[in-house]
């Protein structure tokens, strides 16, 4: 049996993510930071919670330490919880999207590295964005050129190179970036129209959790496959 922890999974992409790992035969941790939340969304689909606040340290080490002690190992470590704040720009803002999107990284996956050399198979992907890619973002013809998200674009740069470094310091565990597609979730409700289902984003996360031994590490990939930096 598979073992699966995804961050933020009470909603969103990263809710869907575990529903479609549940339905291939994972056992699949919610994490969450408000432990109802988690608990209810778990009872949903038949999966199991963990509280884990990824701006906490203590919250984060008793996530993986309540999933060492079930467990004994992790297979799959989803990096799913992020918040997209809107065009304010100043240090405390910049704190609070860094301590999310990037500081959490560090501290779930120094938490989780033990479990995963314990897998035989371990796997970490992290859900970054296209609005974090430098050639994206001064590429006019893509949608990343005109996006107002200074700090949520700069957060998920540092999440992608994360990406890359753990890959490299870490060989015998795969580490992909994946953008999962613009959804209409809560974190977009504010850009009006559009966005396709979670379900139809999980997909593309639920590829690069799936990945066999022989799967690539240090990539960035959407649905089409591998995305320039
Ligand atoms: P969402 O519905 O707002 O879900 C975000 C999840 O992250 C929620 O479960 C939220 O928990 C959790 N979270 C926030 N701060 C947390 C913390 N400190 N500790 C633990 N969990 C925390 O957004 P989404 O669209 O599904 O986003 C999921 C991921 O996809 C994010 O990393 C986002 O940047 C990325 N992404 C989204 C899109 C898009 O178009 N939606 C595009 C590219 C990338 P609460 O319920 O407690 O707030």
């Amino acid at each position: 049996m598979t073992v699966t922890l995804i961050t933020g999974a009470n909603k969103g992409i990263g809710f869907e993510t575990a529903r479609q790992l549940l339905e291939l035969g994972h056992t699949v941790y919610i994490g969450a930071r408000d432990a109802e939340r988690g608990e209810k969304a778990a009872a949903a689909i038949g999966a199991r919670s963990v509280q884990l606040d990824v701006t906490d340290d203590a919250s984060v080490n008793g996530a993986l330490a309540a999933i060492d002690a079930a467990e004994g190992r992790l297979d799959v470590l989803v990096h799913n919880a992020g918040i997209l704040t809107g065009d304010v720009v100043d240090g405390p803002t910049a704190l609070r999207v860094f301590d999310t999107n990037a500081v959490g990284i560090v501290r779930v996956t120094e938490a989780a590295l033990p479990l995963l050399r314990r897998s035989a198979n371990p796997t970490v992907v992290t859900v970054s964005s296209s609005a974090g890619s430098f050639w994206a973002v001064n590429n006019p013809d893509r949608p990343e050129f005109h996006l107002p998200t200074t700090l949520y674009s700069a957060s998920k740069a540092a999440a992608t190179m994360l990406t890359v470094q753990y890959a490299k310091s870490q060989p015998g565990i795969r580490f992909n970036a994946v953008e999962p597609g613009f959804t209409a979730t809560d974190m977009t409700a504010g850009f009006g129209d559009g966005g396709r289902s979670p379900a139809e984003s999980a997909a593309v996360v639920v590829r690069l959790a799936t990945l066999g031994v022989d799967g690539p590490t240090g990539t960035l990939q959407d649905e089409a496959g591998e995305l320039r930096w």
